[in-house]
């Protein structure tokens, strides 16, 4: 009854082989329309493959023969798994529709029925016979299984046509997707052309078992290629998740595709037109007659940014466009997205606010500070003046000589001092009062400061005391210059309260400094520091010998020594 066959030991390893292939499809790939078929087609190749094997251990003709034809479900099973395989694979929208695919089950039926039914007729398979040791089965082809052949190839060759347009339609980044089960499917392709048409005798036909490679290549793929199902459905989800308004407009601006952010944006837009509780249709709607604004210029095929203004609700969009093209670059419609950026424009206009008031407030610090600056300035200025007569006060001329003084001496300048006196002043206070007093050192303060030059500085060294100090001017000029000074002041006259005039005269004590490279009769040394002070006292001693020589007189200090300084220093 049984006999040893080793073709049998294949077919029967690629059956089990074929089982465990498609629990672990099954289990790995999931329960989608693509992994369903595959493990549709390796039941197939694992009753096939099995069926021949088993049927290989018979020695009996008649049970070969039925075994033969039972390979029959397996064969249309395989076939059929793989074109809903690649049905499925390219289009993931694609599933198993009774009322749609029902066709396809018309000819597995037919040859099913036939190759059962074959003994009866023999139109499927004929001319079963035994040949070799051990036996192989061999039979014939019927006008049946030629039809049943050429439907196979023509809906294997469906698939690969399939499969192909998928490859040049995707990014090469997915093609293997599709390559992947295109190679494999042409393993058992070759198989059974080589040992159904182009070698019909030989001994085994492979297909059953090469069909284990495809379905692991295409296993492989879904496994390793499972991105480009998540992504579509990923992206729509984002699209409907994201807070920005997503509309897709076709090329006459009707609405195609809405997310429920546009929805919200489109029925507050035009509550007259989409009320916001009615289930209104918006897709198929023609974008310009419920949101003009929004719609896209008709002219635009590059991508566009515009704000959009929208006054009845009070915000402002930020809308951009982008058109949509076909594959040889028409446009064909637009995408658009809105964002709410009412928000965002407040808080700029919020922020450029507070920076033109912190730029006002800045300015406004920056005047102050000025005016602060100027009071300084002005109280430094009223430190150093005498408030009766506004010349400078004695720190002032102090300050004067011992700074500029020496300078002007180091740059190889005479400087000359005179030290002035109003004469008998305390009469005039006596007679007509402090106030004339005051009147009458205004005006020869005034008298004094006539034609003074910039280096120049006249101090009022206190009480009726004034003191004017030369810079770059020799002895001799400077008692000149005090002769004009003493006459213009001896012209000044003063109005009392009682109507009388009032006339002063003044005294006036002259000396001079030079640099010692002057000479030998140099009044200061070249390796000491210039006595300004000095200069100060023997000025102070020329006005005292002005006085005892009867006043109203200019005296020259005369050529004083070192002697005489450190004498007129200790008379002080
Ligand atoms: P001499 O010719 O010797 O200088 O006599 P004199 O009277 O001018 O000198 P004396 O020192 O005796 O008097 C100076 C007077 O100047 C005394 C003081 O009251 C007066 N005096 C000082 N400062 C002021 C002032 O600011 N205003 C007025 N009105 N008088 C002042
Ligand atoms: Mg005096
Ligand atoms: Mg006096």
């Amino acid at each position: 009854m049984f006999t040893w066959q080793p073709w049998a030991v294949p077919l029967l390893l690629s059956a089990v082989a074929s089982l465990l292939a498609a629990r672990v499809i099954w289990h790995r790939c999931g329960t989608s329309p693509a992994a369903t078929a595959l493990v549709v087609l390796v039941l197939g190749a694992a009753l096939w493959s099995g069926m021949r094997g088993a049927g290989m251990l018979f020695a009996d003709l008649a049970q070969q023969s039925v075994f033969s034809l039972l390979i029959y479900p397996g064969v249309c099973a395989v076939v059929l798994g793989l074109y809903c395989h690649a049905r499925a694979l390219t289009d993931r929208r694609w599933t198993w529709n009774w009322r749609r695919h029902w066709w396809l089950l018309i000819e597995p039926a037919l040859c099913v029925v036939l190759a059962l039914t074959n003994p009866t007729h023999g139109l499927f398979r004929s001319d079963f016979r035994l040949e070799g040791d051990p036996p192989i089965l061999y039979s014939e082809g019927g006008p049946f299984f030629q039809l049943h052949t050429w439907y196979s190839y023509a809906l294997l060759g469906a698939a690969f046509a399939v499969l192909l347009r998928g490859a040049f339609r995707v990014s090469a980044t997915h093609r293997r997707r599709f390559v992947l089960p295109i190679v494999g499917g042409l393993f058992p392709t070759a198989g059974n052309v080589l040992s159904v048409v182009i070698v019909p005798d030989f001994p085994v036909d492979l297909t059953s078992i090469l069909f284990l490679v495809t379905a692991t290549t295409c296993a492989w793929a879904m496994l390793n290629s499972a991105l480009p199902d998540v992504l579509p459905i990923a992206l729509s989800q984002v699209v409907a998740t994201i807070g920005d308004a997503v509309l897709v407009v076709d090329r006459q601006q009707r609405i195609v595709e809405v997310n429920p952010a546009a929805d919200t944006l489109l029925r507050a837009l035009t509550p007259q037109v989409l009320p916001s509780q009615a289930p209104a249709k918006l897709v198929g709607t023609c974008l310009r007659e419920i949101a003009d604004p929004m719609g896209p210029d008709p002219s635009t095929t590059r991508a566009e940014q515009r704000t959009v203004a929208v006054e009845r609700l009070d915000r402002h969009l930020d809308l951009r466009t982008a058109p949509l093209t076909d594959s040889k670059g028409a446009c064909i419609g637009w995408v658009l997205v809105a964002r709410d950026v009412t928000q965002a424009l407040r808080q700029q206009a919020d922020l450029e606010r507070q920076r033109a008031e912190a730029v006002a407030a800045s300015e406004a610090l920056r005047e102050q500070l000025d005016l602060v600056e100027q009071l300084r300035r002005e109280l430094a200025e009223q430190a150093t003046r005498d408030p009766l007569t506004g010349l400078f006060n004695r720190r002032r001329m102090v300050d004067f000589l011992s700074r500029d003084v020496p300078a002007a001496l180091t740059g190889g300048h005479p400087v000359s001092l005179l030290m002035m006196d109003v004469d008998k002043f305390k009469a005039v206070n006596d007679t007509h009062g402090h106030t004339t007093g005051d009147a009458v050192l205004t005006a020869v303060a005034c008298a004094l400061s006539e034609g003074l030059r910039a280096e120049e500085l006249l101090a009022r060294f206190g009480g009726e005391e004034f003191v004017l100090v030369l810079p770059g001017v020799t002895l001799e000029e400077a008692l000149a210059r005090a002769e004009v000074l003493r006459a213009r002041c001896a012209q000044v006259e003063v109005g009392a309260p009682d109507g009388t005039r009032v006339r002063t005269t003044i005294s006036i004590g002259a000396a001079g400094l030079v640099p010692s490279t002057q000479g030998p009769g140099a009044w200061v040394s070249g390796a000491r520091v210039p006595d300004t002070n000095g200069l100060l006292l023997a000025a102070d001693g020329a006005l005292y010998a002005a006085k005892a020589g009867g006043r109203n007189r200019v005296v020259s200090s005369g050529v004083l020594t070192e002697q005489i300084i450190e004498q007129a220093t200790a008379l002080h």
